[in-house]
């Protein structure tokens, strides 16, 4: 393959609705590659349906450095296709992939670049927890890690975020992923190479607000657990054997009294409850086995993760 010292970095940006962040970040992208003295490189803007301005700001940049590609998507189809779109194009020998609005600081690249230098093939940085980060968005990302490492033998630590780079090796190898529900977080730890973590505090957004909605985290911590474990559908069995050995329990006590005493059991309030609790428990575990099925079907149809309308 021709990649070969073509192009030394690339530079992938998922961008969805972010005409006040773009050239902001290109200043600072072409600020950074330069103290790093990179001649070589590509900024690929991914505009994932964007429905501001963000595509004419890209053509805009393109027009006066071609080393910012674009590549438009035909919708919105969310931030990991997005980025798999990215690095599915970029012919970088290494490949870094960063948010458009300004949190993953750009200046931290000099040590992501560095650190490739010194020979490893995933540099991925860690979201250290700072209190500009809203607490809600916090504390659920902490519930998040614990529940997915605690179900899943694939570790995802703690803040991991998608912004890191990628020698080409290891985007080869991403590219053969044709899951129809992505989780690039967790499939980077899947693939071993050589890896390290590196912290840093992210900043506030600079401009616009967040795109990801309270169903859409829900929706991708969903993805990545049941991408990565199927051990939810083995809840019911615990559930289960739990339950059956309660029942036995209250059998032989229901049983005792019948016999040995004269007075009769009552309980209308225990039924309904018990009833009602087991209901609930057999509901959500129908969900746990739709979620799973659900993925099956899509994952079955094959169809591609993202559709390009044009590009350059
Ligand atoms: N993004 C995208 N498609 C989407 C949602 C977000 O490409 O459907 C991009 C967005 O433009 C940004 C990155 O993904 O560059 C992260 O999104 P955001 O900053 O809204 O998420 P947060 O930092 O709040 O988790
Ligand atoms: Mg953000």
């Amino acid at each position: 393959q021709s990649y070969m010292i073509n192009k030394e970095i690339s530079i992938v940006i998922p961008t969805f609705n972010e005409e006040g962040n773009i050239e902001k970040l290109y200043e600072s992208l072409l600020a950074v590659l330069s103290e790093l003295s990179i001649e070589k490189f590509e900024i690929i803007f991914i505009n994932d349906g964007s429905t501001d301005n963000s595509l004419k700001i890209i053509k805009k940049l393109n027009a006066i450095n071609n080393q910012v590609k674009y590549i438009n998507l035909s919708r919105n189809f969310g931030h990991q296709c997005a980025l798999k779109a990215g690095l599915d194009h970029a012919i970088g020998e290494a490949v870094i992939s960063m948010d458009a609005d300004m949190q993953h600081p750009p200046e931290l690249i000099k040590t992501l670049y560095n650190t490739w230098k010194q020979g490893y093939e995933v540099v991925y940085t860690l979201r250290k927890d700072s209190t500009e980060l809203p607490f809600l968005k916090r504390k659920t990302s902490q519930w998040f890690y614990k529940l997915i490492n605690y179900l899943s033998s694939t570790k995802v630590e703690a803040g991991a975020a998608d912004f890191r780079l990628l020698d080409r090796k290891v985007v080869d190898a991403l590219k053969s992923f044709n899951e129809s529900h992505l989780f690039i977080r967790g499939i980077i730890p899947w693939l071993g190479f050589n890896q390290i973590g590196i912290e840093y505090t992210p900043q506030n957004r600079f401009s616009g607000a967040s795109k990801y909605t309270f169903k859409q985290m829900l929706r991708l911590a969903l993805t990545g657990i049941t991408s990565f474990s199927a051990k939810p559908l083995y809840f019911s069995i615990y559930f289960g054997l739990f339950f059956a050995f309660l029942a036995f329990l209250y059998g032989v006590y229901a049983l005792y009294i019948a016999a040995f005493t004269n007075q009769a059991l009552q309980g209308w309030t225990s039924i309904i409850a018990s009833v009602l609790f087991i209901g609930g428990i057999q509901l959500i575990m129908l969900g746990i086995i739709g979620e799973y099925l659900g993925k099956l079907f899509i994952q079955s149809k094959n169809r591609p993760n993202y559709i390009v309308s044009d590009k350059n």
